[in-house]
């Protein structure tokens, strides 16, 4: 049997608490062992001028050229509004096929909208995109049922709604591609 490993990669600030959550979630829900480090990396090559975004594909893919190891899992968090082409923004981005995903922090907080802080609603939507990229990267696609953490979040609503786990039906397909 294949051991799989979840390996975070902090390309920004993030609070203890949030991400102490975060990491015991993923231990939880995916039963693997969770690596943390931090990393100041200048992102400026994936900015986009016009668009005042950062490309997603392009973190990714120059993440991918320094994996190597098949049995890691990468999850890249960023403090940076991402977008991918034809979407107006993304929360977070996956590719199955390298095994390295994407979040960013900056439109799961409340003031991001305007609205005042609220730490235990910015913790729960970074354990559900966090989630929902790394089910990605064990070839989860998107689930109808719309509490299952690999539903397709639309806007923060959807996020808002589903819940931090997968469906019965999401969990087992999980645990087929871990074995
Ligand atoms: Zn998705
Ligand atoms: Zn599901």
């Amino acid at each position: 049997m294949k051991k799989f490993k979840i390996l975070i990669f902090l390309l920004c600030e993030i609070n203890d608490k949030a991400l102490a959550e975060l990491k015991s979630h993923l231990q939880n829900v995916f039963g693997l062992d969770v690596e943390v480090t931090s990393h100041s990396v200048d992102l400026s090559f994936a900015y986009n001028e016009r668009r005042k975004q950062y490309s997603g594909e392009e973190i990714l893919r120059k993440a991918e050229k320094n994996k190597r190891n098949s049995h890691e899992k990468w999850l890249l968090i960023a403090d940076v509004d991402l977008y991918s082409d034809g979407l107006n923004f993304i929360f977070g981005l996956a590719n199955p096929y390298s095994g390295v995903s994407i979040i960013s922090l900056t439109r799961l907080r409340q003031q991001f909208y305007g609205k005042p802080e609220n730490e235990k609603l910015f913790i729960e939507r970074l354990k559900k995109e966090a989630t929902h990229e790394l089910g990605h990267l064990f070839y989860l696609g998107h689930c109808m049922d719309k509490k299952c953490v690999m539903h397709f979040s639309n806007s923060l609503y959807d996020t808002d709604v589903k819940s931090d786990y997968f469906c019965e039906r999401c969990q087992k397909l999980l645990f087929n591609m871990k074995t």
